[in-house]
């Protein structure tokens, strides 16, 4: 004789998992919202800053806020965009999708203030697996002695949308940047995470945030939706809108008279 189980609860046991399953991928803070507000103003103070990423667009999407604060009080930054996006969804725009995006690219980065953009020119969805990656980054990092760092969370993404070369190129810098000696070592910021312990409150740039996602005319943009998503992050920490990362420290020292996480309260 088989047993079973009556369908209603089938379907809760099924709602249980599925619940469970967002509870575990949601994005939670892990310090207090002051204390995450605290160590976002903290990090707008470096003077020269490198973003490293796969596609044009990667950086307005996710870090573009933050880089315009940073440009605005006065911070040389420096950003490397790894591949030309050439395997875009949105291919029927221009002829010649890599000219078209790294001239968007070009747009965004005039609009959010970066200093220099560093276009490698690898083969997207492989750019991790490009040795070269590796050289080229050691080499612009060595040349500009960056005071702070942000880069994909290569551990702990954020749903839903991941892709092979965003943690691909972070695991790349994190390799070359654990090498580095402890002593002098920038703090790295990591984004698309869903561990954030720093917020950068975006709210007075989020217009020209949208505006330089926009500029991505071959990728429609999407400027409406990135308001809808940081808004939610910002309400995360009791602001309009606001950026997130999880930090990864140069050496075991915080920087800063910043309390340790068990002293802090
Ligand atoms: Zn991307």
């Amino acid at each position: 004789m088989e047993m079973r189980l009556p369908r209603w609860f089938i379907l809760l046991v099924l709602l249980l998992v599925l619940l469970g399953f967002g509870w575990l991928l949601q994005v939670r803070l892990t310090t207090a919202p002051a204390q995450a507000l605290a160590q976002g103003q903290q990090l707008l103070a470096a003077k020269r800053v490198l973003a490293l990423v796969a596609h044009p667009d990667d950086l307005e999407w996710y870090v573009g806020g933050t880089l315009h604060l940073l440009a605005n009080a006065g911070a040389d930054v420096e950003v490397i965009v790894a591949s030309d996006g050439e395997q875009g969804p949105n291919r029927t725009h221009a002829p010649d999708l890599r000219a078209a995006r790294r001239a968007e690219q070009e747009r965004a980065g005039q609009i959010n203030g970066y200093t220099q953009i560093h276009f490698l020119g690898l083969p997207d969805r492989l750019v991790a697996a490009e040795p070269e990656l590796t050289l080229r980054v050691a080499e612009i990092y060595q040349q500009l002695k960056p005071e702070a760092v942000f880069i994909f969370d290569p551990d702990w993404p954020a749903y839903p949308y991941l892709h092979a070369d965003h943690q691909g190129s972070a695991q790349a810098f994190m390799r070359f940047w654990e090498k580095l000696p402890a002593q002098g070592r920038p703090p790295v910021y990591l984004f698309q995470t869903r561990q954030p312990d720093t917020a950068v409150d975006i709210s007075t740039v989020i217009d020209a945030k949208v505006q330089a996602m926009d500029a991505h005319v071959s990728q429609g943009g999407g400027g409406t939706m990135l308001r809808r998503v940081f808004a939610a992050d910002g309400r995360l920490v009791g602001v309009p809108y606001a950026e997130l990362f999880r930090t990864v420290r140069g050496d075991a020292q915080p920087s800063g008279a910043q309390p340790s996480p068990e002293t802090a309260e």
